[in-house]
């Protein structure tokens, strides 16, 4: 296999470091199946170990030995250079090590949450010492001999769930092409188990390798079947322009379109779902970075719960069709909306649009108009859609569906003799 200079990044060095009588740095090996598979791998492509080194040294400058003509470990060939240690304070640690890893990811990563113990200080411990490997694993990968092939930092196991995110954003900084692998050498346990960790968001983050700030990146989200009433086009062609227009928008926002099949024997429906699929696949070629992708599209239907959370999370929803009788996707995304204010575009030609005042309202056959009400969405400061949200919020708690159902049926129950009761 190919594989370009590689960093690791473990808890401890492959070897430990001791005194001897004099006072000097003696390594001592150590065992274990990651040593045994992984050092060679290191000193064959010249790269570098980053990890614990068992002593706490004077400073980071104090030489580590080289191996000594005895040493058949695997790490034999590992030369002091490509030996990158890391300071820890005492009780820094402690909390670390004995505090957040062992007393409370070990045992809630394998299911026994009752041995678990969660502590603010140790948790603290355990992101500051993410910090040192990945401030290290930077260090170790300026010093990195320059080859053609990108260097692959590779982070293993429960002690640093936190450091993929750091080197993420410490490469990005210093310009330091990498790519980033994590490994768990323990069981990943089920969500609910997982949830009980207090922080579990942040480490679900920091395995991906996206910072939390990095990622709440905002979402625009549609949610239609997909008929040409909708107005998808249309749509996909003012999230373009939005590109085109504020490029700042690149990288940041992605639009989530959630395309219902619908109709699917009708000619006109498939011709419609072949001009999507290639307007996604038009605008994703144009603006696609290695990163980030513009337009996540899911050609399909999506539970309840699930769009909930699409609900819950998007920072706008575009609900845009050319016609439309009242349009549910509205009401369910204001509903959803318990905490962050999200903003509502709402089309003039549907029956949510003239009812819902305080959403944002765009025609959707003008693209250049819609385009810069989306700017105008993700840019709109929070205190402005926060008021917005709270009116359509308490518009559509009175008139929920069940208010809907009895002014329908109190009205057909005054009719005295066939009467005409209109509405
Ligand atoms: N919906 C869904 N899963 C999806 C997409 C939509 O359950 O993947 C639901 C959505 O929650 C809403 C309905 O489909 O209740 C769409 O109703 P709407 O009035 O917006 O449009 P219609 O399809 O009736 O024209």
């Amino acid at each position: 296999y190919e594989v370009g200079p590689l960093v690791v990044l473990s808890n401890r060095l492959p070897f430990i470091l001791k005194r001897d009588d004099a006072g000097n740095l003696v390594r001592k090996a150590s065992a274990g199946g990651l040593v045994t598979a992984v050092a060679p791998v290191v000193v064959r492509c010249k790269g570098c170990w980053v990890g614990w080194p068992g002593i706490h040294l004077q400073d980071l400058s104090e030489p580590i030995p080289e191996s000594d003509s005895n040493d058949n470990t695997p790490t034999a060939g590992l030369l002091s250079k490509q030996v990158v240690p890391v300071n820890i304070e005492r009780e820094m640690f402690n909390q670390y090590y004995n505090g957040c890893c062992n007393g409370a990811f070990w045992p809630l990563f394998h299911s026994m949450p009752d041995r678990a113990v969660f502590l603010a200080e140790n948790w603290k411990a355990y992101s500051q010492v993410n910090q040192f490997f990945a401030n290290r694993a930077i260090d170790a990968l300026k010093a990195l001999d320059q080859t053609s092939q990108i260097p692959l930092v590779w982070i293993h196991d429960y002690h640093l769930m936190l450091a993929a995110n750091t080197v993420r954003q410490g490469a990005e900084e210093a310009n330091l092409p990498c790519k980033l692998g994590f490994f768990l050498h323990i069981p990943f346990p089920p969500w609910d188990i997982f949830r009980l960790f207090p922080w579990d968001d942040e480490v679900l983050q920091g395995v991906l390798g996206k910072s939390v700030n990095q990622s709440s990146t905002k979402v625009i989200l549609g949610v239609d079947r997909l008929d040409y009433t909708k107005g998808l086009v249309h749509r996909l062609k003012a999230f373009e322009r939005l590109l085109e227009v504020h490029p700042e928008h690149i990288e940041k926002v992605t639009l989530l379109q959630i395309a219902v099949p619908s109709r699917t024997d009708v000619k006109e429906y498939q011709d419609l779902k072949e001009e999507v699929d290639q307007l996604v696949g038009h605008i994703n070629g144009r603006f696609t970075t290695p990163n980030w992708s513009p337009i996540r599209y899911i050609y399909g239907c999506v539970g309840q719960e699930e769009l909930a959370a699409f609900y819950r999370d998007a920072a706008v929803a575009l609900v845009t069709p050319l016609r439309d009788g009242m349009n549910l996707v509205a009401k369910e995304f204001v509903a959803c909306r318990v905490k962050d204010p999200g903003v509502l575009i709402v089309s003039p030609f549907a029956g949510a649009g003239e009812t819902m005042l305080e959403a944002l309202v765009v025609n959707p056959y003008e693209i250049n108009d819609a385009a810069s009400v989306l700017h105008r969405a993700l840019t709109m400061p929070e205190d402005e859609r926060q008021v917005r949200m709270h009116h359509l919020r308490r518009r559509e708690r009175l008139n929920d569906v069940n208010h809907w159902m009895h002014s329908f049926l109190k009205a057909m129950g005054s009719i005295v003799n066939g009467d005409e009761v209109i509405q």
